[in-house]
């Protein structure tokens, strides 16, 4: 029951910290409340994604800027109660989200999102979990024709600096890719260098296991219980109390139940989303598609087409309103034949979310022992797998394979 590290949360990032650790010889226990993979890294699209290399900033257009404030998108939704204690996260993910400052974080995440892929194959080759992913890349798919001469522009160049394979697709070109969708988009482009996953929830479990069969220990406890003692850090779990000298706080949307008590103040706020799977009326996709205009993506997983949501501001307990979902479905339902619904009801998942865009990998600067791998954004299922590299290689005092400054706690301070 005595560990060198005890890892708080099980999902992607929690998993690849434990898997990385014990790479490197550590005695490692990884404590969760529920399995491995079954809150946010469970119901995401899937998509392992090396070709985003801008992260998603508030808009500024003022076209979107009005559409949002009229409350009728489909890739944003406010529930207004929820105003008042977003606001000043907001504020400061307006703030960070100027061009330049937009440029700087995507800088920043270059080192992560370059690896990522190469990670992944790394843990997915080891676990034998090939048959889950699929290399095919994903399409970003456009309905208006200055929308997509003004993207396949950019994206040429982005492509270009780096290094990434994209095709632009004509409409017929796309229909005949994809017999399955109906006749609506412009114009797409054929990002080749991503991955997806069929079932995101597995591929963790299939890391987890990879981690048990290494040696390492999976506990079912409460992460709230966790508690500095003398020169160690203990938890409860089912099993008893654990007890190691370092502990990591890998707990999604909810690390700030954990680092909040604990006396850090970093603006972790969650951007909630939706899914709901369909059984496909016509051929179904062979890779994710993104209606980028109406803010939602459709994979298909196991034979089924999984929709995705974009962004819903509402407090962490709220109940789900699905009015994302009814939106979005109105618009892929003909353009993707989705039949009828499968779950009895929407999935609903939170994205963890810090206002600059980057991830929180660190040490913690008035604790010893206490360390943070959270606030992955849009990108942790994507991210998870390099976190935990980079955040083993710190912990046991190995040369970080990238500067690990932009991603330091202590930076809302
Ligand atoms: C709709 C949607 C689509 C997305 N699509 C993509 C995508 O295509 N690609 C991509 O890269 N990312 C995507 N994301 C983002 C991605 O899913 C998240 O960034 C990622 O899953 C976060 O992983 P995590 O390990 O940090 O958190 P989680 O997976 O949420 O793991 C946190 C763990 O902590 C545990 N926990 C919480 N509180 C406690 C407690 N008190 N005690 C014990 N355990 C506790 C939970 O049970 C959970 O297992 C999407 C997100 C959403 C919502």
């Amino acid at each position: 029951m005595d560990f060198d590290v005890i890892v708080l949360g099980a999902g992607i990032v929690g998993v690849s910290s434990a898997l990385h650790l014990q790479d490197r010889g550590r005695r490692v226990a990884l404590v969760d409340r529920r399995g491995p993979g079954e809150e946010t890294s469970f119901g995401n699209a899937g998509l392992i994604e090396r070709s985003s290399i801008v992260p998603y900033g508030f808009p500024r257009r003022l076209g979107t800027l009005l559409r949002y404030a009229r409350n009728q998108s489909t890739d944003l939704y406010w529930d207004y109660k929820a105003i008042p204690s977003y606001a000043s996260w907001l504020a400061r993910f307006w703030w960070h989200s100027s061009p330049q400052r937009l440029a700087a974080a995507a800088r920043d995440m270059l080192p992560l999102i370059r690896q990522s892929v190469t990670e992944h194959d790394a843990l997915i080759a080891r676990a034998g979990l090939g048959a889950l992913v699929h290399d095919g890349g994903w399409i970003e798919a456009f309905r208006t024709q200055t929308e997509f001469d003004t993207e396949a522009a950019a994206a040429e160049v982005s492509a270009r600096e780096n290094g990434l394979r994209m095709t632009p697709l004509d409409s017929t070109t796309l229909r005949v890719r994809e017999p399955g969708i109906a006749e609506s988009f412009c114009g797409a482009l054929h990002w080749q260098d991503p991955k997806s996953v069929a079932t995101p929830g597995e591929l963790t479990k299939g890391y987890a296991r990879l981690f048990e069969a290494g040696g390492g220990t999976l506990f079912t406890g409460d992460a709230t219980t966790v508690r500095a003692e003398g020169d160690a850090w203990t938890v409860q779990t089912t099993a008893g109390r654990i007890s190691a000298k370092e502990v990591v706080v890998a707990l999604g949307p909810w690390s700030d139940t954990v680092f909040a008590p604990l006396g850090y103040r970093i603006p972790l706020r969650a951007k909630r989303g939706y899914h709901m799977h369909y059984q496909p009326e016509r051929q179904i996709l062979s890779v994710p598609v993104v209606d980028t205009e109406k803010g939602y993506v459709i994979a298909p997983m196991q034979g089924r087409l999984r929709l995705t949501t974009g962004v819903e501001i509402a407090k962490r307990g709220a109940p789900p309103t699905g009015i994302q979902l009814e939106r979005a479905e109105r618009f892929a339902k003909p353009v993707f034949g989705l039949g009828a619904r499968i779950d009895p009801a929407p999935w609903l998942g939170m994205r963890p979310c810090t206002p600059d865009m980057r991830p929180v990998i660190g040490r913690a600067t008035r604790h010893r022992g206490l360390w943070f791998a959270f606030g992955h954004n849009h990108h942790g299922l994507t991210l998870g797998p390099v976190t935990g590299r980079l955040l083993a290689e710190m912990m046991t005092g190995a040369t970080p394979f990238t500067d690990v400054r932009p991603y330091r706690p202590e930076r809302f301070e």
